[in-house]
């Protein structure tokens, strides 16, 4: 299964999505030559708090930010007419850049017939690489105050190899991050607890991932035997529920140590297999 790829999201926070997807990465990497994990919650990053990898590199991550030569601005306004994120206006007679708006995408200094819009470098965040045995780990970080969080994850994607299975953590919520995150993917695992605020996220979730194309199965957490709920939800959107971990104390309290799941107990090894197994078959069953 070289290559395959599997976000994990859940529309929301705390619903165990790092808890899946690292347990679910330290299982693979017990069994496959090598493997790796995209940290792309990247505005709170702490799959590193699992994995344990030795980070061996940070890379910066620029955007070409305009700026201004107010000397030769005679406030013509083309650039605020080319911007489309409101990120630079004429103000007082002379061009002015808002830097939290802007994307860098060039097309201000494109627009300037005066030639007064130069580009200089500025961080919006790193990459970090590093290492566990066989798990190749990714992690992007968002400067704090910093906005651009869908440029610094495509950034960790673009380090990342395209050759071997790949479990990518995507950050809560349905807005454009996890559709950053997302696009590319074969396969998306919804992690819900069953509860209807659960429910109603991942629906939304599944809105989103069909919108971008990603087929989607369903881990459900936290599972309690007076839930059924799920499975009628399950039945109506037409999605596989594809593995329950159930409601325990021990679970939690491991997870608070930063131990996943298979280090806790060797049993979800085979449970993890199992599921990557049933996504491999159900994607190339796509192709
Ligand atoms: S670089 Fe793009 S986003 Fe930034 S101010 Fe210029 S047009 Fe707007
Ligand atoms: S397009 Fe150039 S000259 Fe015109 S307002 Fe913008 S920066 Fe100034």
């Amino acid at each position: 299964m070289a290559g395959l790829t599997i976000a994990v999201a859940s529309g929301k926070g705390g619903a165990g999505k790092t808890t899946v997807a690292t347990a679910l990465a330290v299982s693979l990497g017990k069994g496959l030559s090598e493997i790796q994990f995209l940290d792309c919650d990247v505005e709170e990053p702490d799959a590193a708090l699992f994995i344990k990898p030795e980070i061996e590199a940070t890379t910066e991550i620029t955007i070409d930010a305009p700026e201004v030569d107010r000397t030769a601005c005679d406030g013509c306004g083309k650039c605020q007419e080319a911007c489309e994120f409101n990120a630079i206006r004429v103000e007082s007679g002379k061009a002015a850049v808002y830097e939290d708006l802007c994307l860098g995408c060039g097309c201000c200094k494109l627009a300037c017939p005066e030639g007064a819009i130069t580009e200089k470098k500025r961080r919006i965040g790193v990459v970090e690489t590093g290492k566990r045995e066989d798990i190749v780990f990714y992690r992007g970080l968002l400067d704090v105050g910093g906005g651009l969080t869908s440029a610094v994850i495509r950034h960790v994607k673009a380090m990342a190899r395209g050759d071997i299975p790949t479990i990518l953590d995507c950050g809560p919520g349905t807005s454009s991050p996890v559709i950053a995150s997302l696009k590319g993917c074969d396969y998306c695992l919804l992690v819900t607890e069953p509860t209807p605020f659960g429910l109603s996220d991942i629906g939304l979730m599944l809105e989103v991932a069909r919108t971008v194309g990603v087929p989607c199965g369903i881990v459900v957490n936290k599972c309690q035997p007076w839930s059924p709920t799920v499975d009628d939800f399950a039945s109506v959107w037409d999605v596989p529920i594809l593995m329950r971990i159930p409601f325990r104390r021990e679970i939690a309290y491991q997870c608070s140590r930063g131990v996943t799941l298979p280090e806790a107990d060797p049993f979800w090894d085979d449970t993890f297999w199992k599921l990557f197994d049933d996504i491999g078959k159900m994607v190339w069953k796509g192709r």
